[in-house]
């Protein structure tokens, strides 16, 4: 079964407000194979809703539209709803009763226009809030279903998971999606399409994306099935075959980050890591350390900005900056192994560069990063030309970094 969405409300048009509704019901629809295909924001504005709602009458089956079930004026759901489909809207004395009597509960009289909220469409189903006044209402109407579904996320979530889902789940029964990412690093997107593109392309089930995410790119599998084993068997298949292909470009394949596999790698074979950071000014130990379990082999390090905590911290030799400049590769050698040698550290990483926008000058341009890795086999040390803003080099020369570690730690 296929799902749509109507999300409604005037500020969600606004670059003030965002409709997450439509993903936590996304998620919750997929969990039970029930797949979104198309979705729509529209401003309280009764034509407008009117017309998204029976184009979608003509092409899906379950239409599920949040918010706009209000007390207010501009809450129109339930009367152009009703209108579109001809129902009769109803007053349900339960309903009423129930809102009177939250109403005497908070001390608050209850207006005229509360009162709309304890109308329904004509052979509809009201479905309690336990969170506030406005019900939700189940709609069945020649075939289609329609959920009106309250605004607000702490009223819509309760009632979506347990009026709305168990009835759903009977009805989508024989059809369930599983999903897969790989992670890829080290190959441009337009690369790693054209290498995979024959493999996925006959596939029509598992469907196949490909996004470029912070610094990787990802490939999803999205497999349909009447079982979720049937639709693992599937994404297996497929994502064996990528991941042959792609080979160790493939870091991970079950959805872990760059640093999981990093900080598993070093785990594993009991490697310590210090890191000297210069442009990055800690994001590489930040983000090594968002894993429980990091100070296993993290032992931490130096941010050192300036070229006197260069020397300070990482040992930099005053001569070396002075002849090479701070953002070169005797530098981010000189780092690497000056900070593993302070610290004791199995392997040592340095990082120098211009994450700009200002500092960049024709021989050394913004974006232009070394970065460094020692340890007991030796030193290396790469150089990096990034393209992008400020945030994208820092980004970028930590994943290089990362990637850095866990080519040398595998091997
Ligand atoms: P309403 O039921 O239209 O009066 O919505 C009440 C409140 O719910 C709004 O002011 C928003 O804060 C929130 N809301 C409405 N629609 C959404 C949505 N699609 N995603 C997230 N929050 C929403
Ligand atoms: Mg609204």
């Amino acid at each position: 079964m296929d799902a749509e969405i109507i999300a409604v409300g005037s500020e969600l048009l606004t670059p003030h407000h965002t409709d997450t509704n439509s993903l936590f019901l996304t998620d919750k629809l997929n969990q039970v194979g029930i797949e979104v295909r198309l979705k729509t924001i529209v401003g309280d504005d009764r034509e407008r809703l009117a017309s998204v709602f029976r184009a979608a009458l003509g092409r899906s089956k379950l239409i599920i539209l949040t918010g706009g079930l209000g007390p207010t004026e501009d809450d129109l759901n339930r009367e152009v709803v009703a209108q579109v489909l001809a129902l009769p809207l109803r007053e349900v004395p339960e309903i009423r009763l129930r809102l009177e009597r939250v109403f005497k509960r908070l001390g608050r009289t209850m207006s005229e226009n509360n009162l709309r909220q304890a109308q329904i469409p004509e052979g509809a189903v009201g479905l309690e809030n336990q969170n506030g006044t406005a019900p939700g209402i189940w709609i069945e109407h020649e075939g289609v279903i329609v959920l009106l579904l309250p605004g607000p996320p702490r009223e819509l979530e309760p009632m979506f998971e347990s009026a709305c889902l168990p009835r759903l789940i009977s009805l989508a029964v024989g059809d369930r999606i599983r999903t897969r990412v790989l992670k890829v690093v080290g190959l441009p997107e337009s690369e790693v399409d054209q290498r995979i593109a024959p493999i996925y392309k006959p596939y029509a089930n598992p469907a196949t994306t490909i996004l470029a995410v912070s610094g990787s790119i990802e490939v999803h599998l999205r497999a349909h099935a009447a079982s979720e084993e049937a639709a693992d068997a599937l994404l297996a298949e497929l994502a064996d075959k990528i991941e042959l292909d792609l080979g160790d470009h493939v870091f991970s394949a079950h959805g872990e980050t760059l640093e999981e596999v990093v900080g598993m790698f070093l785990g594993m074979k009991e490697k310590t890591l210090a890191v000297a950071e210069s442009c990055t000014g800690g994001l590489l130990a930040e983000r090594l350390t968002r894993a429980p379990g990091s100070s296993n082999f993290f032992l931490g390090g130096a941010l050192c900005y300036s070229d006197a905590l260069k020397t300070r911290l990482a040992g930099v030799a005053p001569k070396l900056l002075e002849e090479h400049g701070a953002v070169s590769k005797p530098v981010a050698r000189a780092m690497a192994e000056g900070i593993r040698k302070n610290t004791g550290a199995a392997i040592g990483v340095g990082i120098t560069g211009i994450a700009g926008p200002d500092g960049g000058t024709p021989e050394k341009p913004v974006g232009l990063v070394f970065v460094s890795l020692a340890d007991e086999r030796g030193t290396q040390v790469r150089e990096f030309r990034f393209p992008g803003d400020r945030a994208r080099v820092r980004l970028w020369a930590t994943q290089a970094a990362l990637e850095i570690i866990r080519r040398r730690v595998r091997s």
